[in-house]
This record gives C-alpha cells, structure tokens and sequence, in this order.
C-alpha cells in the first residue's frame, strides 16, 4: 500500500513553490502566457493587536512580478483584506502582507533575490538580467542599490583633520 509521506500541498501549489501561498486558478492566455492565481495560506495577526483575523472584509486582485516557472508567468495574488478579530482593536480592517510580498511591494523576494544574484554572482550586466527576467533595467538596479545598502558598511566620511 502507498501512503504518501511528502508535502499536503496540492500539486499546482507544490509545482509554482511561492512560500506562503497556495495557487488557486491557472489561465492560459492566447499567446502562451499563463496567469497564475494565488492567495496566502494563513491567515495573519492585526498589525496592532496580534490576534489571529479569521473574517475576510474583502478581496481585491493585485499584480505582482515574479520568477519565471517554467516560461513567463504573470502573477495575481488574490489578496484578502480582514477583520481585526478583537472587539475593542482599534484597527477595524487591515490588508494581508507575506514575507514574499512586504508591504507596498510589487515584486516577488524570491524575484528580487534572483535579480542580485544574477547580476553579483554571475557578473552578468544589469540590462542582459533585466532582459531574461523579463523586467525593467531600473527595477535590476533599484534591487541592486537596495542590496548594497544592507551589505556594505556606512562609507566613513574623513575627519576634518585630514582634509588639509
Ligand atoms: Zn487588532
């Protein structure tokens, strides 16, 4: 007898592989391009309170950029917007964030990560990664800066001492 002893995930789900997601609905548009569906898998806390939301106060869908899953994807996250569960909170609603997809966001972390990496590991040029993933030069280099900034120290700026 077999009895499966891998992931509980589904297989569409376990196939796309975006950490804290589940894919709800593929779309194969005319020109082969496939519009993935999403949505989170857990329900998260209030941002003020902490407790757990388990109403949703609407859903609306957002377009996020995304790694390429077996050719060019264009991804939707169906994201909720719920009720802050504690009856005295003073945040009566709030909007759903991922670690994939931080507030304001609109790129993938998984997107942004292989865009570094393409361009700091590999050496190849900003412009050719941009081009690969399908995005633009200024969004290669926007991640480039964002990435120097938490890997290199603050620039010491030299004492007026030593200016002479
Ligand atoms: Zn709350």
């Amino acid at each position: 007898m077999f009895e499966p002893t891998g992931s509980q995930r589904d297989a569409p789900s376990t196939i796309y592989n975006l950490p804290d997601y589940r894919v709800i609905n593929v779309i194969e548009d005319v020109c082969g391009v496939r519009r993935v569906e999403v949505e989170s898998t857990d329900a998260p806390g209030c941002p003020v309170c902490g407790v757990l939301a388990v109403r949703v106060h609407s859903r609306r869908r957002q377009r996020v950029r995304d790694v390429p899953v077996a050719g060019p994807v264009e991804l939707v996250w169906v994201k909720h917007r719920w009720f802050c569960a504690h009856a005295r909170c003073a945040r009566g609603t709030f909007s759903e964030v991922t670690d994939q997809v931080p507030a304001f966001a609109r790129s993938t972390a998984r997107l942004c990560q292989a865009l570094v990496a393409a361009v700091i590991v590999s050496g190849r040029a900003a412009s050719e990664v941009a081009r690969a993933h399908g995005v633009s030069w200024w969004l290669v280099a926007s991640m480039l800066t964002a990435a120097a900034d938490v890997l290199l120290p603050e620039p010491s700026c030299p004492s007026p001492t030593t200016w002479a």
